[in-house]
């Protein structure tokens, strides 16, 4: 009974992906451009390519030589001894900013006093480029497939929120880590050929795709982490990501004195930390706060809050327990991530266990559904 009901959902899933592309929905999609902030607050930039076209921000072309170092000036671009307010950069292949390759435009400008490039590119090309920044494209197709639909959805929506700002996206885990085309390949080309156009949405309206890279159980309810709730984005079992620990466990020991150096460095006014001790757990495992015991300034945090000030590097979930070993504290967790929505190692494991990309998002976005752009606009 279980296996046909799961079977017509699967069929049902399935169907949607196998929709052959209609001239509709393939122009939606194609006409589909994000702006992407590749660099904020420079210095000074180096952009490089063959066949570059430079044009100010009349639309006038410049002739500049390249490589062009580009540095701020008041509030102007200054190159080769000439100011600009904007400079625009493209060309047939790639633009170079900063030794990266990049497709589609770089608009350079500069903003409180540094350099901002915006990169503006279809959305697609985005994708094939952000797919092994996120995870490997060699992992099985139907994990690869998951991440381009989850990185659509998560980039359209943040377009949307961020219109009529100078860029929709940051190209760190901010947003989706993204270094234009330098590590693409035919793997990730093909999954977000495969998906093209397919975004996630709930009610007839594309999701806040959240994800992490493991959840290392359970994945985290969005309102417990940012205030936000979201019927999709309640937390779920996961023992997927377990089955690969060295992405998962992690351990981390730091000193006392190093401990308050960066409590103190992060703006909490302690001195003489001699312990640390983690509270009470929320629904879903994972800390709710964390004691920090000091001679002066004792206080509670929560523990996305401590995470952010010892490092999320370190600290890389708020699913740990500690030891106090003297003068050094001893962190043992599970989890890489804020652990809301898809948990990319366990989508990976879900692909290796036989399920496809659309049975993995409706596991870790419950209620949603799979829809073409052109069906909900
Ligand atoms: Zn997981």
């Amino acid at each position: 009974m279980i296996n046909s009901i799961r079977l017509s959902i699967l069929v049902a899933l399935i169907s949607i992906l196998m929709l052959p592309a209609d001239t509709e929905s393939l122009a939606a999609v194609l006409d589909e451009t994000v702006r992407v902030a590749i660099a904020k607050s420079a210095s000074e930039i180096t952009v490089a390519g063959e066949g570059l076209l430079v044009t100010d921000e009349t639309g006038t072309p410049v002739v500049i030589s390249l490589p062009a170092s580009i540095k701020p000036f008041k509030d102007s671009l200054q190159v080769e001894g000439k100011q600009f307010k904007k400079l625009y950069f493209s060309a047939s292949k790639s633009v170079y900013v900063n030794n990266k390759p990049y497709r589609g435009l770089a608009e350079v400008s500069v903003t409180d006093g540094g350099i901002l490039v915006v990169n503006q590119l279809p959305l697609e090309e985005y994708l094939v480029g952000l797919i092994n920044c996120e995870i490997s494209s060699a992992w099985p197709i139907e994990a690869v497939k998951a991440q381009a639909i989850i990185a659509r959805t998560y980039a359209l929506n943040r377009k949307m929120a961020r219109i009529a700002s100078p860029y929709h996206l940051e190209s760190s885990v901010i947003d989706q880590v993204y270094e234009g085309s330098l590590i693409e390949d035919s793997r990730a080309q093909r999954a977000v050929f495969e998906t093209s156009g397919i975004v996630l949405t709930y009610n007839y309206e594309i999701i806040q795709a959240f994800y992490h890279s493991s959840c290392g159980g359970r994945t985290e309810s969005c309102e417990n982490i940012w205030g936000m709730s979201f019927p999709y984005l309640k937390g779920v079992s996961c023992q997927y990501c377990l089955t690969s620990p060295t992405a998962t466990v992690w351990e981390y020991k730091l000193s006392l004195k190093e401990l308050e150096e960066r409590l103190k460095t992060a703006g909490y006014k302690i001195s003489g930390l001699y312990d640390i001790k983690t509270g009470s757990q929320n629904s879903e495992g994972r800390l709710k706060d964390v004691s920090i015991l000091a001679s002066k300034g004792s206080l509670a945090i929560t523990g996305e809050q401590f995470r952010k000030a010892i490092g999320y590097g370190f600290i890389k979930s708020t699913r740990f327990t500690l030891k106090n070993m003297k003068n050094e504290i001893s962190f043992t967790g599970s989890g890489n991530g804020h652990g809301v929505g898809l948990c990319q190692w366990g989508a990976k494991q879900r692909a290796l266990d036989g399920f496809v990309s659309a049975e993995i998002l409706s596991y870790y976005y419950p209620g949603t559904e799979l829809k073409k752009l052109s069906d909900i606009r």
